[in-house]
């Protein structure tokens, strides 16, 4: 079977870290291009171009597409591609809105492309494990703690700050899209507060209030202005003891003992995409993001510091 030809858009942080070495290992991909407007590309024997429209124009041919940029350019960007009927992946979060991911879906749909919104921390080490034990267990109290230095892990990120950037739920959404996929039921959101610096758009911090279908309450907090040691852990109570997701997914903790397997999020996330291009599916689920967006709807806000990179 051919390899399927992949551009990717976007050679930020992201791309350059994980994408681009997920594709080299991964043989179902080949890289046939690179694009981004204000560099000369990370390789100099793939083509690179300024924007999709000219890959699209110019070639080379492609078949799919990794949107590796902010948000609130990707909709546009994967209009674009779906109507050539290329296949897309969206990193995360797979839009600036809600409705727009629907119609981009639909749009798939029309097409017969492949769109896949992608979670990467679903597929942290510990995360499958987790899923599968609480599968059979009542779950009596849930916490989160998601607290890192803002400074360390996106300096310079403008975009991040401004509205469909997300602010603290950019990392934040992570730590849903793991509890979304681990508890047997459904969770909503009950309260949520929103700090917001006084000089941007986007909160610095948050903490959210919220449930699943019987009740088990959940907290979340979430800061990003954690110094010294960082925080990224998911605790689960429940009638058989209390299971313990750390370092993001990556350490299972569970009444039996503890669980450290290697990281193979970005292969794992393009071995997924490459089966639902060769078995002609969509895999576009919004759960992560609407809570997100059920934050802002439902969330009080408060004014704080002013943030400076
Ligand atoms: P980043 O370092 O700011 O990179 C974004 C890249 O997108 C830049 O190279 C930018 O080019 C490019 N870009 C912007 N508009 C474009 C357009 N219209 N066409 C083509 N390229 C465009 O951001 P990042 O940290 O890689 O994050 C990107 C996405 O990945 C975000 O949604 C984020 O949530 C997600 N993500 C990030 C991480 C992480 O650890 N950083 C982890 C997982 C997921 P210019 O710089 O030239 O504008």
């Amino acid at each position: 079977m051919d390899p399927i030809r992949i551009a990717v858009v976007g050679v930020g942080k992201i791309a350059r870290d994980q994408h681009l070495p997920a594709i080299a290992g991964t043989p179902a991909f080949s890289l046939a291009a690179t694009v981004s407007p204000d560099d000369r590309g990370p390789d100099d024997s793939i083509a690179h171009l300024e924007s999709l429209e000219e890959l699209l124009d110019k070639g080379p041919a492609i078949d799919a597409v990794a949107l590796c940029t902010p948000p609130q350019v990707r909709y546009g960007l994967a209009a674009m591609a779906l109507r050539r009927g290329i296949h897309v992946f969206l990193e995360k979060p797979p839009g600036a809105t809600l409705s727009e991911v629907a119609a981009l879906r639909e749009r798939a749909d029309k097409v017969g492309a492949t769109l896949f919104a992608a979670w990467h921390s679903r597929f942290a080490a510990g995360v499958a494990p987790a899923r599968a034990w609480l599968s059979e267990r009542r779950i009596t109290k849930v916490s989160i703690v998601w607290r890192e230095d803002v400074r360390v892990w996106h300096p310079g990120q403008a975009w991040i700050w401004e509205p469909g950037g997300l602010g603290v739920f950019d990392p934040g959404i992570n730590a849903l899209s793991i509890l979304t996929h681990i508890l047997p039921r459904a969770v909503f959101l009950k309260a949520a507060t929103l700090s917001i610096p006084a000089n941007r758009a986007a909160p610095i911090a948050a903490d959210l209030v919220l449930c699943d279908t019987t009740g088990a309450p959940i907290h979340m907090d979430l800061d990003w202005r954690q110094t010294g040691p960082q925080s990224w852990d998911i605790i689960v109570e429940t009638d058989a003891g209390t299971l313990r997701l750390s370092q993001g997914g990556a350490v299972l903790s569970l009444p039996s003992g503890t669980e450290h397997n290697e990281d193979l999020e970005y292969p794992g996330l393009y071995s997924r995409f490459a089966n639902l291009i060769r078995g002609g599916r969509s895999d576009v689920d919004i759960d992560p993001l609407r809570l997100v967006a059920d934050a802002f709807l439902r969330g009080r806000r408060e004014s704080v510091e002013a943030f400076y990179d």
